[in-house]
């Protein structure tokens, strides 16, 4: 089942949560909306529930394959929900919970009894439960609790899966464990999953395609993979990973350090990930920057080297424990940087890349 969102804006008294959000979900896809907290991702998906209505004068709509659903109530759209908070019964067993919706249904739609217990257990098996059947809500984890929840939305066979910030209360062990669980569990069963994160990793590491929100707007819709190696724009790459900003200016149509150049136009910011620098002992021919080693962070294969800048600017620098040991620099050592590629972004969209 796809989803399309048609210049859908939603104003709450005068603030305008979501300005006119155009987005096709493919059939199939996990599709991540991810961005900051007030971004506006519950409320879109709030509107693809029927939770919540489009600002009419807009004429926004939501389609399901093709179809206009704007007007349908949230009953009618077959949708199944996750999220953050527990929503499990606490006086039901997990068996109970998840039959819930099926034993709800009206008389002529229902399954046997038989045939609710078959789809339960069925249920049981893909959230790797089986064994749990008899407990209540209060005797399971946080992440059993979760899975819980997930098979009783999957239990009506929804259309569309809705997941808002599922894992968010967890810790952080049990939230990575959970995010491969549910892609794994994706690949097994394709139902059209949209899932609202404001944590970048896991976007990136559960989805196929990620939407990147800010203050009621897209920023860009892409694989995981081209939103980080190609943000386009600053508030993405900020919001995808660590950045250092470094000054600099155009010249002959390309970002420049200022130190490299200092004549050219116009002042321009660019933009470089931890990674892309590379420390080394001497300025060497081409960029390098002078910078003070502040402090050095060994985080397992990971080195992360804190520098200052001549105008005490704190720069990030990420490598490899095998580069840390060719090159151990310590604090208040004298280095160079040299900047393997940098952005510069103009208004808003990128401009140059080195
Ligand atoms: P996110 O899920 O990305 O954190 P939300 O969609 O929950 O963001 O909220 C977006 C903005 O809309 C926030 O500033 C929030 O305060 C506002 N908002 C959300 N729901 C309501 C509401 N029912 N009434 C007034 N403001 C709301
Ligand atoms: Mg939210």
């Amino acid at each position: 089942m796809s989803i399309t969102i048609q210049n859908v804006s939603k104003t709450f008294g005068t603030f305008k949560a979501l300005q006119n959000i155009n987005l096709k979900v493919a059939s199939g896809s996990l599709t991540a909306l991810l961005g900051p907290s007030g971004s506006g991702k519950t409320t879109l998906l709030r509107i693809v529930a029927g939770l919540e209505s489009v600002d009419e004068e807009s004429g926004g709509e939501i389609h399901f394959d093709g179809s206009a659903v704007t007007a349908n109530p949230v009953n009618q759209r077959q949708v199944g929900f996750v999220f953050q908070h527990y929503a499990l019964f606490r006086h039901m067993t997990v068996f109970e919970n998840i039959a819930f919706g099926l034993k709800v249904k009206p008389r002529k739609e229902r399954l046997s009894k038989e045939e609710i217990k078959d789809r339960v257990f069925e249920l049981l098996k893909l959230i790797q439960l089986e064994q749990l059947a008899d407990r209540f809500p209060s005797q399971l984890s946080g992440g059993q609790r979760q899975r819980v929840a997930l098979a009783r939305a999957l239990a009506v066979q929804p259309k569309v899966l809705l997941l808002d910030e599922p894992f968010g209360a967890l810790d952080a062990q049990v939230r990575t464990e959970l995010r491969r669980w549910l892609r794994h569990l994706h690949d097994t069963i394709h139902v059209t999953s949209l899932f609202v994160t404001h944590d970048q990793e896991e976007a990136l590491e559960v989805a196929d395609s990620i939407v990147v929100m800010n203050k009621g707007e897209i920023e860009q819709v892409g694989a995981p993979n081209e939103v980080f190696q190609n943000p386009a724009t600053e508030f993405v790459m900020k919001f995808l990973g660590d950045v250092n900003v470094f000054h600099g200016r155009i010249h002959d149509d390309r970002g420049v350090f200022t130190d490299e150049h200092k004549g050219g136009d116009e002042n321009v910011r660019l933009l470089v990930r931890p990674h892309d620098l590379d420390i080394r002992l001497s300025p060497g021919e081409g960029v390098s920057l002078p910078a003070k080693v502040y402090r050095v962070l060994i985080i397992g294969p990971l080195v992360k080297v804190e520098l200052l800048n001549s105008q005490n600017q704190l720069i990030q620098v990420q490598i490899s424990h095998e580069t840390y040991q060719m090159t151990p620099v310590k604090a208040d050592q004298q280095v160079y940087l040299v900047p393997k590629s940098s952005r510069v972004y103009g208004d808003g969209a990128v401009d140059y890349a080195i």
